[in-house]
């Protein structure tokens, strides 16, 4: 089922065309990747869908239902959840607190809201282990850990506290070869659950390991918008 869909959208700034005409769309369970390089609109792109930005032109929705989100507060209560690549989790945060801030995607309703420290650090241990992340002292200030550590945790979290799409920029660009290999193991993790993927990336091989889906922007425009097995990413 599709989640999320752009048609023939377009966003200026003043009289820049930082999109045009664009046309994708992401279903769950599967992973759509963007891949572009610098200019071609790929932070544009994840602004109007994290709600930080609104489009100028053509029509996107969720779930069916035309959006035009006034701020990221709107996307996160339609269950779309976004990792930045520099600031996926609150470096002076401990884990179990910057875990919990996921519970903002379920608005308190429920029992989480009401659990107390002890057993937020517990269903925070949980869950970790449960992705295969493994984290020595939850009390320790998230930027005291790796880049591939953060994202992993921001995952785990969007899983757990029930996103339903999920924006990834650039999660393995800052990343070494082994790292970016954990990461897209949670990628995959997240396409499992049921989510549906938005992974931006520069690199075709990382998008090849675990899309669904292709799209390649080229100065706004969708230069090319693949399934898996049209197309030989390789360059
Ligand atoms: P990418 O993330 O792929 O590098 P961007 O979405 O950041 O691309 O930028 C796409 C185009 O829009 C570029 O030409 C960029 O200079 C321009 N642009 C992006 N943000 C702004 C802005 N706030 N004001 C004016 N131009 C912008
Ligand atoms: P990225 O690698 O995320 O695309 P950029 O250096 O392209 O980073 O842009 C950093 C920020 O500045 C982005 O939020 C982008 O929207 C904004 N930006 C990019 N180009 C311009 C521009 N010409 N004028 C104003 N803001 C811009």
């Amino acid at each position: 089922q599709e989640i999320l869909r752009l048609e023939d959208v377009g966003k200026s700034y003043g009289n820049v065309h930082a999109l045009r005409g664009v046309s994708l769309s992401v279903r769950q369970g599967e992973i759509t990747c963007v891949l572009g390089d610098n200019g071609a609109g790929k932070s544009t792109l994840i602004k109007i869908i994290a709600g930080l930005h609104q489009h100028t032109e053509g029509r996107f929705t969720v779930n069916g239902e035309a959006v035009r989100f006034g701020s990221p507060r709107e996307a996160l209560d339609r269950g779309i959840a976004t990792v930045y690549q520099d600031l996926a989790l609150v470096p002076l945060m401990s884990i179990w607190r910057n875990f919990f801030l996921g519970s903002e995607l379920t608005r308190g309703s429920g029992p989480l809201r009401r659990l107390d420290v002890e057993r937020m650090k517990r269903v925070t241990e949980e869950e970790l282990v449960k992705m295969g992340i493994s984290v020595p002292d939850l009390d320790r200030h998230v930027g005291a850990l790796s880049g591939g550590q953060r994202q992993c945790i921001a995952i785990a979290r969007a899983i757990h506290f029930g996103a339903k799409a999920l924006v990834l920029d650039e999660p393995t660009a800052a990343l070494g070869v082994k790292q970016s290999g954990v990461v897209l193991k949670y990628i995959a993790k997240a396409r499992d659950a049921g989510l549906g993927v938005v992974f931006i990336t520069h690199n075709p091989h990382h998008a090849h390991l675990v899309g669904n889906h292709f799209v390649i922007l080229n100065r706004g425009r969708v230069s090319l918008d693949a399934g898996r097995g049209d197309v030989s990413l390789d360059r």
